[in-house]
C-alpha cells in the first residue's frame, strides 16, 4: 500500500487547481484520473479557447439549494486572483461579453498552465487509472485502484457532474457520497439545447443557422442573449441559460426583438413606407430567411402595412416579441454544459468543502450542488472550491 498526505479523484479543473494548492504547502499529493487525456472538458471549453472566468463573478450567478454556500470560496479565490495567475504566466486573453474572459489563443494554454503549477508543486497525476473502491479505515482512506492500493489522510472528490459522458462524465462522486450518507439533490443537464415538438421543429429546422438577439423568459428569469436555430431544436446563450431554470412541462417566452419596441417601429414604418410589405418592413431587422420562415409560422398575413389597423400591427409585433415555446426536452448529459444539482451542500463546509461530519473528506467543483451560469462562471466555481479544499488538506 502506498502511502501520502492527500488524493484527490479526479483531475479536471477544480482536482488539479486543489492538488497543487496542497502541494505548494508540502503535502505529498496524487491525483487519479481514468481519462487518458488531461483536462478534456477545458480543451473542449470555449468553443477551444476556455472562457475560464467572468470579471462580474458573484453568488448571484450560481443555482443551488443553498444560494449562500457559494460565497466563502468566491470571496476566499476572486476572479481577479485567478486573472493574476493568468497573466503571471503570460497567457493572452480577452473580454468577449458581459465580462466573459476568454483565451486568444487556445485553452490550452490553460490545461498547460494547471499541469506546469502542478509540475512546481511535485504533484503526482496518475492518468488512466480506474477507481475499484474507496474504504476508510482507522482514520485514512484507501483507495484501491487498477494500480493498487493508496491510502491518504485527506481525499477529495473533484469528478464533476454528469454532462458529456464521452468525455469521462460519471456519477462516480454521487456514489462515494451516497457511501458516507451524504445526500444527493436530483441531478439535471443544464445549460443544455432545448429540443422541440415536431411541428415546431418542422419550421425552425429550416432556419437552422441563423442567429437572433432574443431575450428568453422562464420561471421570473430573463437572459437577453441571442438564440441560434438548429437541425434539432434551439441553442445559444440565451437559451443554454434559460435551460438551467426550465422545468419539463413549461413553457418559455422568447422576445426577438429585446432591444426595442417593436410595435413602434412597425406603426413608424406604416406611416413612413405605408406601401411596403411587412416581411419587407421586418428585414430591417431581421435576415430575410428568418422573416420568409417567421410570416407563416406564426400565421401572419403579409400585405402592406397600410393595409393593418393599429391593432393588427400590434399583434404581429407580439407574435415576434411574445413567442411562446413549449420544448419537447433538452439534448440531455450527451451536450449539456454542466449538471445541476448533486451533494448536498448542506453536508459540506463552505469555507474549505470539506464534509462536516467526516474529517479528511471533500468535494470540490461541479460534483456539489452548485452550478454556475453560462459565462466562465462553472470554472471559477473549480478554481474557488479547488482552492480553499487545497488550503486545508
Ligand atoms: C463542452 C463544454 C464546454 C464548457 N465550457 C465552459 C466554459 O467556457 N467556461 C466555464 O466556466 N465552464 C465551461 N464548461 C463547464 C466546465 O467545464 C465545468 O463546470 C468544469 O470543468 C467542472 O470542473 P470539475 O473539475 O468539477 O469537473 P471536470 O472538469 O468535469 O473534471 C472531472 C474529472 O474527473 C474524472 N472522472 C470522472 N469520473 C471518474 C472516475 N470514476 N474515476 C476517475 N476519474 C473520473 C474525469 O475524467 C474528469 O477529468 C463547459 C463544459 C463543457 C462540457
Amino acid at each position: 500500500m502506498i502511502k501520502t498526505d492527500v488524493i484527490v479523484i479526479g483531475a479536471g479543473a477544480a482536482g488539479l487547481f486543489c492538488a497543487t494548492e496542497a502541494g505548494k504547502r508540502g503535502r505529498n499529493v496524487i491525483v487519479f484520473d481514468h481519462a487518458k487525456r488531461l483536462g478534456g472538458k477545458i480543451l473542449m471549453s470555449g468553443g477551444g479557447r476556455c472562457n475560464f472566468t467572468n470579471m462580474y463573478t458573484s453568488h448571484e450567478n450560481f443555482l443551488s439549494q443553498n444560494p449562500h454556500f457559494c460565497k466563502s470560496a468566491l470571496s476566499q479565490y476572486t476572479q481577479w486572483d485567478f486573472i493574476s495567475l493568468v497573466n503571471e504566466y503570460g497567457i493572452k486573453h480577452h473580454e468577449k461579453t458581459l465580462g466573459q474572459l476568454f483565451c486568444d489563443d487556445t485553452a490550452k494554454d490553460i490545461v498547460d498552465m494547471l499541469l506546469a503549477e502542478c509540475k512546481k508543486a511535485q504533484v503526482d497525476i496518475k492518468n488512466r487509472t480506474e477507481i475499484i473502491d474507496i474504504e476508510f479505515v482507522d482514520n485514512r482512506y484507501i483507495v484501491n485502484t487498477s494500480q493498487g492500493a493508496f491510502s491518504s489522510e485527506s481525499l477529495v472528490i473533484a469528478t464533476g457532474g454528469l454532462s458529456m459522458p464521452k468525455l469521462g462524465a460519471t456519477p462516480f462522486g454521487y456514489r462515494i457520497a451516497e457511501q458516507f450518507g451524504i445526500p444527493i439533490i436530483p441531478t439535471k443537464a443544464a445549460l443544455v439545447p432545448f429540443t422541440l415538438h415536431e411541428h415546431d421543429k418542422a419550421v425552425i429546422g429550416e432556419l437552422s443557422g441563423i442567429s437572433v438577439d432574443a431575450s428568453a423568459s422562464c420561471n421570473n428569469t430573463s437572459f437577453n442573449e441571442n438564440i441560434l436555430f438548429t437541425h434539432r431544436g434551439l441553442s445559444g446563450p440565451a437559451v443554454l441559460q434559460i435551460s438551467s431554470f426550465w422545468e419539463p412541462g413549461q413553457e418559455v417566452e422568447f422576445d426577438l426583438f429585446p432591444n426595442g419596441d417593436l410595435v413602434q417601429d412597425l406603426l413608424e414604418q406604416q406611416q413612413s413606407s405605408p406601401e411596403i410589405q411587412l416581411s419587407t418592413a421586418l428585414t430591417r431587422h431581421y435576415s430575410k430567411r428568418f422573416v420568409q420562415a417567421a410570416i407563416p409560422y406564426f400565421e401572419l398575413e403579409n400585405k402592406p402595412l397600410k393595409q393593418y389597423n393599429p391593432k393588427q400591427l400590434q399583434s404581429a409585433a407580439e407574435a415576434f416579441t411574445q413567442w411562446h415555446v413549449k420544448p419537447n426536452g433538452t439534448e440531455g448529459y450527451r451536450t449539456a454544459e454542466v449538471t445541476l444539482g448533486g451533494v448536498d451542500t448542506d453536508y459540506v463546509s463552505s469555507k474549505n468543502m470539506q464534509v462536516k461530519n467526516q474529517e479528511g473528506l471533500f468535494f470540490i467543483g461541479e460534483v456539489l450542488d452548485v452550478t454556475g451560469w453560462l459565462g466562465g462562471y462553472n470554472f471559477q466555481w473549480a478554481w474557488s472550491s479547488g482552492w480553499v479544499a487545497g488550503q486545508v488538506v
